[in-house]
């Protein structure tokens, strides 16, 4: 089998981190409990291990075509969504008034992680429909809802995100998309949206596009644009004025049709307008913090497909005799110490980025239905702040992880039929699209942590101290071990968000200099928080006799994880906080 889906360790971080039963006591989540999540992720891995896991390669090798202004998919995709859609998965987390199962996010996060793994460049088209109906929840009307999202729902229709103009990336103040209003309350939509994923296909019967544009006379800047929402379908049948011109040829994700979609060259693309006038961006924000959370659970799923593919070559492929001698002569290379390091990097960076995502998916579900105020106000703050680490560690770590699978499969996985390529030229879109890891990083400066003071990095910063003590006041080596590079890391942090906090003001360009590193530190910080949390789970589990195995490789890569990457965050520490000045040292003219 090319994947097996993680089930058992999501299981364990549910249970042990994430907090599932106390998700379980919020209104309306009263079945979701570890026994229904069990059923359902066994339900999603034999899906996505048997349907969709196999038609990865197949994406790779025969991407999707533009043929007569037609969009022809993968052989095989169009048949796996029609199954996605009819086993429900689409609607997972949403409301059951509309068609959904309303699960919670820490159950469905567990489910997206096996789709993508399974397949990215298929899965990326669920992922934009889901942020298309949460923006629909947020910003369409009542009549748009029931309209449109039980189609999104059943699979008759996906969905769109429609931001990126060829002068309009991370800057999206520069959108020049045109909507001219009509007498009859409706907009005529023109211009050019470049990189536009699955914004053609052969799917399903149509497509709601959701269009970033301006109304004309709008003001500059991004408090003139709005929200539309255009159909590829008229309500007579004939193709709306939007037209698939080209499709993009890519390092990755081949198989994920983006596209150049021209709006507007005979007469205008029929459009309707998704919440109020000029407040388009913040609707598109929703669909774009799901989005985000959604691309940071990709980064993890490739890195843990990439981990089992090099898991199995290694101990597979016979090379040198091991240096302590165990094997006479030749042996498999896990035997090796170099690779035994790669694999264990791999699996503690993937397995401590799944815990940080899981726990940040809780805190979202908490922040939704949690009956006191105050508790949902303090656990969405959470979640904000986490949601720009998921997203930029969890992918620039992807990277990393793809990178050493090729390295495990030495030539070999230079070579595309291993397969070990593929996932290293998949990560790369994941620290580009949703926001580069720049721009998650310059929200995690600005937003989350100068604004507030670092209110809520410090006070997360408190709660690592207090797993600090407690691993110390273990009688374990591997805990205590632990408690003394979580705590380095736990400084490092403080040091840092004192030093944002002190100088963003006044010297922005030191601030910003620092800010890449100083996501990776603090979502370093806070995935080693976790897995210094699973060390102490897996040490009671043991105690009690439950699953030793697990429980034993749980310590091992928990204890592994603070002494080979935690160890990374005082370095970051230093370069943001001694570094700014050399950055500036360089003039703009010597680039
Ligand atoms: C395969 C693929 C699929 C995509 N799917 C979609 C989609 O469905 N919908 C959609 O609308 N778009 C989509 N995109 C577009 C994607 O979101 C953009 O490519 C991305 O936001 C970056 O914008 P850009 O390419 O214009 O790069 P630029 O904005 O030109 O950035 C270039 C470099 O400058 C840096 N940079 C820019 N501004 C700053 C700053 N303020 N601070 C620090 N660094 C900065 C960036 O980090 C980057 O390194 C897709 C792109 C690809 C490749």
């Amino acid at each position: 089998m090319s994947y097996i889906a993680p089930v058992k360790d999501q299981l364990f971080v549910m249970r042990e981190l994430a907090g599932i039963d106390a998700v379980a006591t919020l209104p309306g989540h009263e079945d979701a409990g570890l026994e229904t999540a069990a059923a359902v992720l066994e339900e999603c891995a034999r899906f996505t291990q048997d349907v969709v896991a196999p038609l990865n390669g197949a994406g790779d090798r025969d991407p999707s075509r533009l043929e007569d202004g037609r969009v022809r998919t993968t052989p095989g995709f169009a048949e796996a969504f029609r199954q996605f859609a009819a086993g429900g998965w689409q609607g997972l987390p949403h409301p059951v008034e509309f068609g959904g199962q309303g699960l919670p996010k820490l159950i469905h996060a567990a489910c997206t992680e096996m789709l993508h793994a399974a397949n990215l460049s298929f899965a990326l088209c669920p992922l934009l429909t889901d942020g298309a109906i949460e923006a629909l929840l947020v910003a369409g009307s009542d009549e748009q809802r029931q309209r449109l999202i039980p189609r999104l729902i059943d699979g008759s229709w996906t969905g769109t995100m429609n931001l990126t103009e060829p002068q309009a990336g991370s800057d999206l103040s520069l959108v020049r998309t045109r909507a001219e209003p009509q007498p009859d309350g409706t907009y005529r939509l023109f211009g050019t949206k470049i990189l536009i994923t699955y914004g053609e296909h052969d799917y399903t019967e149509d497509i709601a596009h959701l269009v970033l544009a301006r109304i004309s006379g709008a003001p500059e800047g991004v408090k003139g644009i709005s929200l539309f929402l255009c159909p590829r379908r008229l309500p007579d049948g004939r193709r709306n004025d939007v037209k698939c011109v080209s499709l993009e040829h890519k390092l990755g994700i081949k198989a994920s049709p983006t596209a150049v979609l021209q709006y507007g060259d005979e007469g205008g693309a029929v459009a309707e307008l998704v919440g109020q006038e000029n407040r388009g961006l913040e609707a598109m924000f929703v669909m774009m913090n799901a989005a985000r959370f959604g691309v940071g659970v990709q980064g993890i799923a490739l890195a843990d497909r990439a981990y089992q593919q090099a898991a199995a070559y290694a101990r597979d492929r016979v090379q040198s005799r091991p240096v302590d001698g165990s094997v006479a002569g030749a042996a498999p290379i896990v035997h090796h110490p170099d690779v035994r390091r790669m694999l264990l990097t791999m699996r503690a960076q993937t397995e401590s980025c799944r815990a940080l995502a899981l726990v940040a998916a809780a805190a979202f579900d908490i922040a939704q239905d949690h009956p006191d105020e105050a508790v949902r106000a303090q656990q969405q703050a959470v979640y904000e702040f986490l949601v720009p680490l998921v997203k930029g560690l969890s992918t620039e770590m992807a990277l990393e992880v793809a990178s050493l699978g090729v390295q495990v499969h030495g030539g070999m996985g230079f070579i595309e039929e291993t397969g070990a390529a593929q996932h290293l030229r998949d990560a790369k879109i994941l620290t580009i699209y949703e926001g580069t890891t720049a721009i998650q990083a310059n929200d995690l400066v600005g937003r989350k942590t100068a604004r507030d003071g670092g209110r809520v990095a410090l006070a997360l910063a408190g709660q690592v101290a207090q797993t600090v003590e407690a691993l110390a006041a273990r009688d374990s080596v591997d805990a205590r071990a632990v408690a003394r590079r979580l705590d380095a890391a736990r400084q490092a942090l403080v040091d840092t968000v004192q030093f944002i906090c002190a100088r963003s003001k006044d010297d922005p360009t030191a601030t910003y200099a620092g800010s890449v590193p100083y996501l990776m530190l603090a979502g370093t910080t806070l995935a080693g928080w976790q897995m210094a949390r699973a060390l102490a789970a897996a040490e009671d589990r043991l105690a009690a006799g439950e699953d030793p195995a697990f429980m034993r490789a749980k310590i091992a890569t928990a204890r592994f994880h603070a002494d080979h990457i935690l160890t990374r965050v005082p370095g970051w520490r230093d370069s943001i906080v001694d570094g700014a000045a050399g950055l500036a040292a360089m003039p703009l003219e010597a680039f």
